[in-house]
């Protein structure tokens, strides 16, 4: 009767059926088989050496057993479970759960310290950084390396990078150590002491699996599986194969390597002075059993990892770095500069359109220049004109010094006779009393409204003038009103001088000698209209005077306004240039992602046989692209304000706006995204035994 203990023992931790793995095939490339056949089973605890000559296909049948690689053909169970139903995550999951690596070259990160080479496993499986450290310490240190662990591989010898790596194998757990030539590159000495490692390793009950094309390191397992040309010659338990009564060691059980308590370290084996006893992973620390996928903790300690490789790309690389930053900032900061340039002078514009009123016109009569007498604007001419829809009002104006004079105070002062509507025409505010309405216009009234000079010539020590007669030329007006101080804004005339009248009671009473307007002021309902408001006026008083152009509008709003509309179309073109810069910033971001990619190939396998997901690689190399158009982009960004603010101080007219150093500055990080993905894409892609076998 077989027990449930028997029974769980009697499912091989590995089981190879009919196995098959070709090479080529597709696209033509010849065929070749490097795998046929191959059924061979591993127990938990079993020290199995695959021995044969180099191409026999060892290195193949361990990428498989691995995950690294996928048999074509046959079956692959572990623990009895079918793996190629396992998705790329799972597999990934299943390679930093369950297996640890130690190859023949190493395949340390050159960068990383011996500690930061051994925490990487960790780092995928989402171990606090606490314990990861204090695990990681505590493997080196027991496999005699606790005063290297600061040191580079670099620095290392051969035999001390091997158990760094055999170190790493184990960070997570190393359930079944895969060793691919472990001593291959190394003298006779360190590969002893490698082979202790790996035989106390297999005491503690680990189960090893060592790949090797040396018999005399062969014969220190204690199963042989000899291999030639891809196939299977003789294996020294073949029993076990077939035999499931007949599970090898009891005391493989399968929690042996999950215990913390040490009672698995070597036993009955002749202690080795310089290996110490080696202790399984804490189950709690290693929280493999937990999903680490959903971990904000994973999370955090992958992007810092991922942010820290980033940095220290970023300063190996510093000249590259640097020109591709500055790539970014120039664009960056060009958006920026070129934006604010643009709305400095359209604000400029827009100003000089303000003070001017942005909406009005002049016109009068003047020499056609065909020739002939000068034209006369009549009355029934500027009714007309107030008829055009795009017109709000039509103010004719005379106006001329005259001596006006109260009392003892007289003087030449300018006399301004317009409509009613004047106030409204140069927004300005009556300040005493009122202005005169359009009904005293028609009725002649004489009644006059002050500027806020003459109101202090003419009446100095009289708050209230209103009410008193002052004398224009020899008729007599009365003060109805006092305008507000409206300030030297208006050019060579000084409104708060003059003093002002109705249009008709100026022509009857003072002005009798004008036939006509000195000029009319034409105010269009809205700035846009002004340019066809100068057509339907052109149109009207050509029809009106038989075609005679006997009259000149000057259109000052009109020039403004195209002004300003140029001055937009120069903005945006400036921005387009800015952004194309920002473009081939992009491109040269993507540029030196894809060579980096290139060049870390190999890092990119070790991080994938070391646990890291698809995702991970991806996120890694976007978090490289990103940091590096941040970084450029924040730059920009500085360095635009302060050329800006340079601009400024040189008397430039320039305004920033937030939109575009915002606009700028996600631009450029949306660049790192976009063309960072490719190349990460491409990273999280490779075949991780090609990436492997990369330099
Ligand atoms: P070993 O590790 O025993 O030396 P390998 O497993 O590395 O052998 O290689 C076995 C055979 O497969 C060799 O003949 C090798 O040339 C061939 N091989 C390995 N990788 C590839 C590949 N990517 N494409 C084609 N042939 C390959
Ligand atoms: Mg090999």
């Amino acid at each position: 009767m077989v027990t449930a203990l028997e029974s769980s023992l009697a499912v091989p931790l590995i089981q190879l059926r009919a196995l098959d793995k070709y090479y080529g095939g597709a696209h033509g490339a010849p065929r070749a088989q490097v795998l046929q056949d191959i059924h061979l089973s591993v127990y938990a605890g079993e020290f199995v050496a695959v021995v044969g000559p180099s191409g026999s296909g060892k290195s193949t049948l361990m990428h498989i057993l691995g995950c690294l690689d996928k048999p074509s053909a046959g079956q692959y169970l572990f623990e009895g479970q079918n793996v190629s139903l396992l998705n790329a995550d799972e597999l990934a999951r299943l390679r930093r759960e369950a297996f640890g690596f130690v190859f023949q070259g190493y395949h340390l990160l050159a960068e990383n310290t011996a500690l930061e080479n051994v925490q990487l496993p960790a780092i995928y499986a989402g171990m606090g950084e606490a314990a990861r450290h204090a695990r990681a310490t505590t493997l080196l240190t027991q496999l005699d390396l606790g005063k290297r662990l600061q040191h580079r591989p670099g620095q290392l010898s051969g035999g001390q990078q091997q158990r760094v790596s055999i170190a790493r194998a184990l960070m997570n757990g190393g359930r079944i150590i895969l060793a691919d030539e472990p001593t291959g590159a190394l003298d006779s000495r360190s590969s002893e002491q490698v082979m202790v490692l790996l035989r106390q390793l297999a005491q503690a009950g680990h189960t090893i699996i060592l790949i090797t094309h040396d018999a005399k390191v062969a014969q220190q397992a204690e199963r042989i599986v000899e291999i030639r040309d891809g196939r299977i010659l003789s294996d020294s338990a073949a029993a076990s194969d077939t035999c499931v009564q007949d599970p090898p060691k009891p005391a493989a059980c399968p929690e042996s390597w999950t215990s913390n308590d040490g009672a698995h370290a070597v036993k009955g084996v002749p202690p080795v002075p310089v290996m110490p006893v080696l202790q399984a992973p804490s189950q709690s620390q290693l929280q493999s059993h937990h999903p680490p996928d959903h971990n904000s903790n994973v999370f955090r300690a992958e992007l810092r990892e991922a942010l820290r490789m980033a940095w220290r790309g970023m300063r190996m690389n510093a000249v590259r770095t640097g020109l591709t930053l500055l790539g970014i900032i120039i664009g960056v900061a060009s958006v920026i500069v070129m934006l604010a340039v643009g709305e400095g002078s359209r604000q400029t514009v827009m100003g000089q359109m303000g003070a001017m009123g942005s909406t009005i016109m002049y016109m009068g009569s003047s020499f056609p220049p065909a020739g002939g007498p000068r034209g006369q604007l009549s009355e029934a001419d500027l009714e007309a004109l107030a008829a055009l829809p795009e017109l709000q009002h039509v103010m004719p104006v005379i106006g001329d010094p005259i001596i006006v004079r109260y009392a003892n105070a007289a003087r030449q002062n300018y006399v301004y006779a317009a409509a009613a509507v004047m106030p409204e025409v140069h927004h300005w505010k009556v300040k005493k009393g009122r202005y005169f309405t359009a009904s005293e216009d028609r009725g002649l009234a004489p009644v006059v409204v002050l500027g806020h000079k003459a109101w202090k010539f003419f009446f100095p020590d009289m708050d209230n003038p209103l009410g008193r007669q002052l004398l224009i030329g020899s008729a007599s007006f009365e003060v109805i009103g006092i305008m507000s101080e409206r300030g030297a804004d208006s050019g060579l005339q000084d409104y708060d001088d003059m003093v002002f009248i109705p249009y008709q009671a100026g022509r009857a009473r003072v002005y009798q000698a004008q036939t006509q307007p000195d000029y009319v002021v034409v105010q269009v309902r809205t700035s846009a209209l002004v340019l066809q408001a100068e057509q339907s006026i052109r149109t009207e008083l050509l029809a009106r005077h038989g075609g005679r152009e006997d009259f000149s509008i000057g259109n000052a709003a009109a020039r403004l306004l195209a002004e300003a509309q140029a001055r937009d179309s120069m903005t945006l073109m400036l921005g387009l240039i800015a952004a194309v810069s920002l473009l081939v910033g992009g491109i040269g971001v993507m540029n030196v992602m894809l060579m980096t990619v290139s060049e870390r190939t190999r890092e990119i396998g070790i991080r994938v046989a070391t646990g890291a997901r698809q995702r991970d690689i991806l996120r890694q190399f976007l978090v490289e692209a990103l940091l590096l158009t941040v970084s450029g982009g924040a730059a920009g960004v500085f360095c635009g304000i302060v050329i800006g603010i340079l601009l400024l101080l040189a008397g430039v007219p320039l305004i920033f706006s937030l939109t575009a150093i915002l606009g700028a500055f996600f631009c450029a990080v949306i660049t790192g995204i976009v063309f960072g993905y490719v190349p990460a894409k491409n990273a999280a892609r490779l075949d991780p035994v090609r990436a492997l076998e990369a330099r």
